[in-house]
């Protein structure tokens, strides 16, 4: 999110709010006291009513009026104070990790006190740890509506960003314009903006507790459209915008590409063949191309990228091929240059991890056009990467590459050709948020011949067997993964997980040749650790789940995945895909640690089952939820304020149509949405 700070009043300008307190509320996104608005709350409180202590229930939170009866410190080492207090209905402890002695003076015995807190259960019954309270006979006037809790930073607490809020309700609610169209909101029974920012912050004492928790009232539901209509908006604008501009016609004869499929020892599936003359028109076009193309691991989306390559070099242009990480950069890069080099075509390489001097001779062959062809990692797209005359841009296994590096893909040079390939299925609902600016095509074909790869289950209990598959693998001249166990708390424990199993494997199979790959190698050695794998001169490659996407050793035929388990479906069904790519019959062993639980049970039973991704994908989303499958960090999408696409996908389908209601009635309104929750470059098409 990033609303320019010039737009609203100040944070400052709110009372007992100092540049210190606006810089802690930066952290959360937040630079001025409209934006504040849209700082909502994560859940709620009910201090609207007072309750009988007797109704308690442990787990509830719940406020109370009651009296005194009994108050100490109990125990020596760690004193607490521990109160009694009872209201008629029933008792309840309240109990206090520090004396204090103001405590001791307020609350004693034969006082009058309100208590908000949770409630659990004690040693002596219900009780609540450091409720907050206010003792005195007078019981203080309940607010009359529900009380926001906010999510917080450092440094923050919650009754003054609570009170904060309250005063920007107040003062710049009313003057924040009014953007969705009217029509829309009668069409859905909405609030006004002013309406529905008092009802999320200050709710009714009536709101249905269930639907405010769910995100489903009206009020939580507008703004949450609101931002996901900015959003396809801005999607729809660089859509637009890049349409508008002009791409080079990349529409020669065909020579190279021609020259490349007849070199080729395959032929072009039917899928691969339609999706290349896709490709073709669109490069011939003076629009530029943005397509995105979806096809299974294995469904052969190399080969098509690098037909598009050849057709920009024979017209005269660059092109550049993108992949996530250096290992498949090089990989890349390696077979690209068996395809291209005996085609007089050179294949340059650009990662992150180079040397000065080796990085600046690239860039320099990349800028003056010695480079027709360049494979690397976002290193590729870095500021200081000038590209003489890039025709086009070949973003692989990238979903997340977002709207912004989109649009910063102009800056590189005119208006690029641009295609998207990714092996991960893209619900529709995401395809038409995320990638609204994008064209689809869909490899929905293997390669003949390929076989089902054999996946099976096995306790870790019973490693010797597995061992014994990979003897007999290696036996008959093939080779086999191991991918060690997925850390996720940190890359040093993932390191060390990776070399610990390769000493173990090493150890168990002293007549083998081991290799490792991880992801803090240098280059270099990695290099040298695929290229060694790649000529079979190492039988068995160790790798932590880094090699997930890509990596391409046909005489591969084993893949054996420790910990399984712990792994989601998406990224087993990617590791799977590195074999079963040759003729021969492969085998994917999940070894995992019993007990499991019935998830991974179930996703277990579906690698089994199934070796077809949109399938598992299906899967995928009823195990874990569309929130966690289609989370805004893996879509590429700006990081949304409120909207959830997972939980609000419901939204979704309204959007296409209040867009063009918006576009025709009130285009400043259209740019006002934007500015307001992408963000002011977005409107002009600018990203840094
Ligand atoms: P992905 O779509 O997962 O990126 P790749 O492009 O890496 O797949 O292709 C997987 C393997 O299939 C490669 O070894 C590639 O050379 C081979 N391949 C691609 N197309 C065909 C085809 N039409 N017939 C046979 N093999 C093919
Ligand atoms: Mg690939």
């Amino acid at each position: 999110m990033s609303a320019g700070p010039g737009q609203g009043r100040a944070l400052t300008e709110l009372p007992g709010l100092g540049p210190r307190m606006a810089e802690r509320l930066e952290r959360l996104g937040v630079r001025s006291q409209e934006e504040l608005l849209f700082h909502l709350p994560h859940r709620y409180q009910d201090r609207t009513r007072i309750r009988a202590i007797g109704s308690l229930a442990p787990d509830e939170e719940a406020g109370c009026r009651a009296t005194v009866r009994a108050a100490e410190t109990v125990g020596r080492r760690r004193p607490m104070y521990v109160v009694r207090v009872a209201d008629g209905t029933g008792f309840l402890t309240l109990r206090f990790f520090q004396v204090r002695d103001y405590l001791k003076q307020t609350l004693r015995p034969g006082r009058g006190v309100w208590f908000f807190g949770s409630v659990r259960r004690g040693h002596h019954g219900l009780e609540m740890v450091h409720p907050e309270f206010e003792a005195g006979d007078e019981a203080p006037a309940p607010p009359n509506h529900l009380t926001p809790v906010y999510p917080l930073t450092e440094g923050l607490t919650q009754g003054r960003l609570r009170s904060w809020i309250g005063h920007a309700l107040d003062r710049a609610a009313a003057g924040l314009p009014e953007q969705l169209p009217e029509a829309v909101r009668a069409e859905h029974g909405w609030p006004t903006l002013a309406q529905a920012l008092e009802a999320v912050h200050r709710p009714l004492p009536d709101t249905e507790p269930q639907a405010l928790a769910e995100f489903r009232t009206p009020a939580q539901q507008r703004l949450a459209f609101e931002e996901l209509l900015a959003h396809h908006l801005a999607l729809r604008k660089v859509g637009d915008d890049r349409r508008r501009s002009g791409a080079p016609a990349l529409d020669g004869p065909g020579r190279l590409p021609g020259a490349l499929l007849a070199d080729l020892p395959f032929e072009l599936t039917g899928a691969q063949a339609r999706a290349w003359e896709q490709i073709r028109a669109d490069l011939a076009g003076e629009r530029p191309m943005q397509r995105l193309v979806q096809g299974d691991v294995g469904s052969g989306k190399t080969v098509v990228a690098a037909l598009a390559m050849l057709q920009a070099v024979e017209a005269g242009y660059q092109a550049a091929f993108m992949a996530p990480t250096e290992i498949l950069a090089e990989q890349h890069a390696a077979t690209l240059a068996d395809w291209l080099t005996p085609l007089g075509v050179e294949v340059h390489f650009l990662v992150g991890s180079m040397g000065q001097a080796e990085r600046r001779a690239r860039t320099e062959a990349i800028a003056n056009g010695a480079a027709r062809v360049v494979v690397g990692t976002h290193a590729l797209f870095q500021e200081d990467v000038r590209f003489a005359a890039l025709g086009l841009a070949v973003i692989d296994e990238q979903h997340r590459f977002g709207v912004h590096q989109r649009m910063a893909l102009k800056e590189k040079g005119g208006a690029p050709h641009l295609l998207i390939m990714t092996a991960t299925p893209i619900p529709r609902t995401l395809a038409m948020t995320a990638f609204a600016d994008l064209e689809g095509t869909v490899i929905d074909e293997l390669p003949p011949g390929r076989q089902p790869v054999e996946t099976v289950g096995i306790s870790d209990a019973r490693r010797e067997e597995v061992e014994a598959r990979i003897r007999a693998a290696v036996a008959e001249g093939q080779q086999a993964y191991w991918v060690c166990p997925l850390v996720e708390e940190s890359e040093a424990l993932q390191l060390e997980a990776a070399t610990a199993t390769h000493e173990r494997l090493q150890a168990a199979f002293p007549e083998l040749s081991v290799g490792l790959v991880h992801g803090r190698m240098a280059a270099a050695e990695k290099e040298a650790a695929m290229a060694a794998f790649k000529r079979g001169a190492s039988h068995l490659l160790v790798a932590t789940p880094v090699i997930e996407v890509g990596v391409d050793v046909p005489n591969a035929t084993l893949m054996v995945i420790e910990h399984a388990e712990r792994m989601g479906l998406a990224q087993l069904h990617q590791l799977r895909g590195r074999v079963g790519r040759g003729s021969r019959k492969s085998a994917c062993v999940l070894l995992y640690h019993p007990p499991l639980t019935d998830r991974a049970k179930r996703r277990i039973a579906a690698m089994r089952e199934t070796g077809d991704g949109f399938r598992i994908a299906q899967v995928d989303l009823e195990l874990r939820g569309p929130g966690e499958v289609l989370g805004t960090r893996q879509t590429g999408l700006e990081q949304m304020r409120i909207a959830d696409l997972g939980r609000d996908r419901g939204l979704i389908a309204g959007l296409a149509s209040a867009a063009e209601t918006l576009l025709a009635s009130d285009p400043e309104a259209a740019q006002g949405l934007i500015r307001r929750w992408v963000g002011e470059r977005a409107v002009y098409g600018e990203v840094g």
